[in-house]
C-alpha cells in the first residue's frame, strides 16, 4: 500500500504523541490539527481500512471510527439484502 501520502499530513512536523492523545482535551488537539491538513480524507480511509485502533487519524476519534465503520457495515448489509431490509422496516411498522 502506498504511503507516502503521509509525509504531505500536518503530523509530519508535529511530536507523534500528539495524536495518541490521553484525553479529550488531547483528541481535540489532534483534531484541530486534522482539519486543515489535505491528506485528511486519504488519511481516515487508511486507518479504516487498516482496522488501525488507536490514535487520532483523518480528523477522527478512536470512538468516532469505530462509529463510522458501524454504519458502514449496516449501509453494506442493507445493499446486500434490500428485500430483507423492507421486510424488517415493515415489521417495525406493525
Ligand atoms: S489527517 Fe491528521 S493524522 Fe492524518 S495525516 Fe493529516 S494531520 Fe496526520
Amino acid at each position: 500500500m502506498n504511503t507516502k501520502w503521509m509525509a504531505r499530513g500536518n503530523c509530519s512536523v508535529q511530536p507523534p504523541e500528539t495524536f495518541f492523545p490521553s484525553d479529550g482535551v488531547g483528541v481535540l488537539k489532534a483534531q484541530h490539527i486534522c482539519s486543515s491538513c489535505p491528506v485528511q480524507e486519504r488519511c481516515l480511509e487508511y486507518a479504516l481500512r487498516n482496522r488501525i485502533e488507536h490514535g487520532v487519524w483523518g480528523g477522527h476519534s478512536e470512538r468516532s471510527r469505530r462509529r463510522i465503520l458501524r454504519e458502514r457495515t449496516a449501509a453494506a448489509r442493507r445493499e446486500a439484502a434490500p428485500d430483507l431490509n423492507a421486510s424488517n422496516d415493515a415489521d417495525q411498522l406493525v
